[in-house]
């Protein structure tokens, strides 16, 4: 896919001076509810409507949607409030049901994703229309299987398209229920610029504390919008109870986030422009650095061979990480950093070894 200019039109066209905020609750519930949600973010800077009409859920049993019988309410959601409205769409059936009911925004879930199949039957069954359409990321960190998703729906001659950053899944446990992992979106920022990105906090923190951090790191990214789960009653949700805030907490939250200018200019350029000479200057010292750091590490190859030592010594690694933990403690450097900077140190330093070791 080339970078299409034409993917921020729909954004362009709805000339807000804010972010797009996009909230409401996890799961539709009942037609009271999802009124209720609705009307109380009416006069905020919300300016779509989400509500989860089929819910993906990881193991049976749990609640799964309350079906079809909900967009009727989200019509009467657009009717009373002005608001657009979104759903998941995760199939054929899914999508014919929502265009009929005449939802404005389709977005496809994690699940959905990580599934060329099930991508490939949604670009399909959308086929051509002048709908948005937005593509959560996979649950794994796999940028390519994300634009993937995307080039499905843009061959299918879906121009109004959109992705949503929710955070990876890892095996790890972390503060985050999903990792943000903010590299990937970085990049795919860089390989799309025009295609609008929109973070949803809530899936990542899985908790209501970070929603406000997590939007602003989002923002002075550049993100061009959010995605809240909201709930007037978030503790009684009957799904992601433990991530919902209520309306008046989000307009809280929007408040009090700042909106950076994405540009700078004038006498800030200046001064942003000598202090990237300097990081031009440092980053190149890091190559040098590197390179000789790889230089020692062949002529210690070189040993190993003729000695024929073999390449991985656990405990001199051992001591390596944890003297540069400490060190780099000592400067204010965390300790997670530090640990993945030398693992791909080390990392290559033992590929170049090991092509040292096992040449004639
Ligand atoms: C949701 O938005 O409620 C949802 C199920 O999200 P995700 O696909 O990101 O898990
Ligand atoms: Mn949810």
């Amino acid at each position: 896919m080339e970078n299409k200019k034409e993917l921020r039109t729909w954004l362009d066209d709805m000339k807000l001076d804010h972010p797009l905020v996009i909230a409401g609750p996890c799961s539709a519930e009942t037609e009271e509810q999802v009124l209720k949600i609705a009307h109380e973010l009416k006069d905020t800077d919300v300016t779509v409507f989400r509500a989860g009409v089929w819910k993906p859920r990881t193991r049976p049993g749990g609640f799964e949607g309350v079906g079809a019988v909900a967009l009727p309410w989200l019509k009467k959601v657009k009717e009373q409030t002005g608001l657009l409205t979104a759903v998941e769409v995760a199939n054929v059936a899914h999508v014919k049901l929502a265009l009929e009911a005449d939802v404005d925004i389709l977005w496809l879930g994690a699940r959905t994703t990580v599934n060329p199949f099930a991508v490939q039957e949604v670009a399909d069954a959308l086929e051509g229309t002048d709908k948005i359409v937005l593509i959560k990321n996979p649950i794994n960190p796999d940028l390519a299987l994300w634009l993937g998703g995307v080039e499905r729906l843009y061959k299918a001659n879906i121009k109004n398209l959109g992705v949503i950053h929710r955070g990876f899944s890892s095996y790890k446990k972390t503060r985050y229920r999903n990792v943000p992992q903010w590299q990937l979106p970085i990049e795919l920022k860089r390989q799309f610029p025009d295609l609008p990105i929109i973070n949803d906090p809530s899936h990542i923190c899985g908790n209501r504390t970070g929603i406000q951090e997590i939007s602003q790191i989002a923002l002075d990214l550049n993100f061009e919008g959010l995605m809240i789960e909201t709930h007037i009653t978030p503790d009684d949700a009957w799904s992601d109870a433990a991530q919902q805030i209520t309306p008046a907490r989000l307009v809280e939250i929007m408040n009090d986030l700042k909106v950076r200018k994405p540009k700078a200019e004038g006498e800030t350029l200046d001064q942003l422009q000598q202090l990237r000479a300097e990081i031009d200057v440092i980053d190149n010292h890091i190559i040098d650095t590197l390179a000789e750091r790889m230089k020692v590490a062949a002529q210690i190859g070189e040993v190993k061979k003729s000695k024929n030592i073999s390449v991985l010594q656990d405990a001199r690694w051992g001591e390596i990480l944890q003297n540069m933990v400490a060190v780099g403690e000592k400067s204010g450097l965390s300790q997670e950093f530090i640990e993945s900077v030398f693992k791909a140190i080390h990392q290559e330093s033992i590929n170049k070894q090991e092509e040292i070791v096992t040449s004639k």
